[in-house]
């Protein structure tokens, strides 16, 4: 019995392979047979593959382009896709352990599905190094050629990259506009750090989304992290996991990122955040 994995470049993709191998002989497809990322015209291709090899199960690295190309494969399917997992046994139905929540929970599932879709959390799994896969082809087609990558961005955090930064001073809704932002991107200046956000501040339109730190903006990993005016909802901490210091600005001393910092100063941030900068100026 064959299984289709979606393979891209890195460590995550080799580790969805292992897991693979618990479902059947793995057949390999490459995500980048389809130039620049097109997550429609891949997953088209892959459905075909997959009827092509009479595949038992397909699966994927857990990355943001392997789960946004698997959620495709399963709505073109009709099929449940399972995301996210760290465990999988074949049966039916198959049974899968999966991170949820930025990785504060794990759930036991199962999946009753004829074509298990399943993506594999990265860094959750050793990779073996089992004998290589035989490859198939992926055939494209224009028609679906309709969401491609189109264009890249570079990043406005002052050209600090937020997933590289020593440090890091991240504003939430507490900074009270865009505006107020200036004085967090003053001590970042000072500091040599990249300016970053809580998605509170980006549904509001004040930063723009590749500042946003948490499960569903960047994982950070700086020696200090610098939280103003942030409350610390688990989603935000879900990025915070690689961070080596934490010092929470907050008016209020229960918030649960003041709770789980290193260092904490409670009061107004307009008052503090400046108070930090004069002070650092001064010792220069
Ligand atoms: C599926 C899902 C994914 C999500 N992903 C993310 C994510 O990736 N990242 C993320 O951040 N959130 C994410 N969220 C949202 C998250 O649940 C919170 O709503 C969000 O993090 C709250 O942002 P905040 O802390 O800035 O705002 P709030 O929770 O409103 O907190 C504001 C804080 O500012 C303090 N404050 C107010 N005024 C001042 C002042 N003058 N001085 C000092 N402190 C002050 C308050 O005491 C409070 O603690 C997600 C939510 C869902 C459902």
């Amino acid at each position: 019995m064959s299984v289709l994995v979606l393979m891209e470049d890195g460590d995550p993709s080799k580790q969805a392979l292992t897991l693979a191998r618990k479902f059947g002989e793995p057949r390999t497809v490459r995500m980048d047979s389809i130039q620049p990322f097109a997550p429609d015209a891949l997953a088209a291709a892959l459905v075909g593959a997959a009827d092509e090899v009479n595949a038992s199960a397909v699966f994927a690295a857990g990355t943001e382009r392997g789960n946004e190309v698997m959620a495709r494969v399963a709505a073109r399917m009709g099929l449940p896709f399972a995301a996210n997992c760290i465990a999988a046994a074949p049966g039916d139905p198959v049974e899968v352990t999966r991170l949820r929540w930025g990785g504060s929970l794990l759930e036991e599932a199962r999946l009753h599905s004829p074509r298990p879709l399943i993506t594999v959390a990265p860094h959750t799994v050793l990779a073996d190094d089992g004998p290589a896969p035989s490859e198939v082809e992926l055939r494209g087609d224009d028609g679906d050629l309709t969401v491609r990558v189109a264009d890249h961005v570079k990043p406005s955090s002052g050209g600090v990259s937020l997933a590289a930064a020593k440090v890091i001073v991240s504003g939430g809704r507490g900074v009270g506009s865009q505006e107020g932002f200036a004085i967090l991107e003053e001590l970042a200046g000072l500091l040599g750090a990249a300016v970053g956000c809580s998605r509170a501040v980006t549904s509001a339109g004040w930063r723009p989304h590749t500042d946003q730190v948490g499960q569903t903006g960047t994982k950070v990993a700086p020696d200090v992290y610098i939280a103003c005016g942030i409350s610390g909802a688990t989603q935000h901490m879900a990025g915070l996991k690689g961070a080596k210091r934490i010092l929470a600005i907050n008016s209020d001393p229960q918030a649960p990122l003041m709770l789980n910092a290193d260092y904490t100063v409670t009061g107004d941030l307009k008052e503090i955040v400046p108070a930090i900068s004069a002070e650092i100026r001064k010792r220069r």
